[in-house]
């Protein structure tokens, strides 16, 4: 069982800390679907995660050709469809994504105001 770095415990999970690090390292630490760099920041790194391309739930193998590094917002975008391609995901997952970024930007972000757009200094 692998220690989750989110909860500092131990996790059931169908991938090892061994296997899925081996993912991470052939990736690059690199989100497959997004980009999205875990050497970054820590806080990346705390998001990133393996995922099945074809999910566990439809009968995917947990074979390295069957595994991506992809970060915890993009697993739960892609969710347990069917793709025929590691490309037909990732499409799906980056139209979503900015789906929900719109979404996002209407509604939850904080407006910008002039003074902090004049000053990015200010936190
Ligand atoms: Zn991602």
């Amino acid at each position: 069982m692998p220690l989750s770095l989110t909860t500092l415990s131990l996790v059931a999970s169908p991938v090892t800390l061994q296997e899925g690090l081996k993912i991470l390292e052939r990736d690059g630490y690199c989100c497959q679907y997004c980009g999205l760099d875990g050497r970054a920041s820590f806080e990346n790194a705390l998001v990133m995660s393996v995922d099945f391309v074809v999910p566990r739930a439809r009968k995917g193998k947990k074979d390295p050709r069957n595994l991506v590094a992809c970060c915890r917002p993009c697993n739960a975008i892609k969710g347990t469809r069917v793709y025929a391609n590691l490309e037909e995901a990732k499409a799906f997952v980056l139209k979503n994504r900015e789906a929900l970024r719109k979404t996002w930007g209407s509604k939850t972000a904080r407006p910008m105001t002039k003074s902090l757009a004049a000053s990015p200094s200010a936190a």
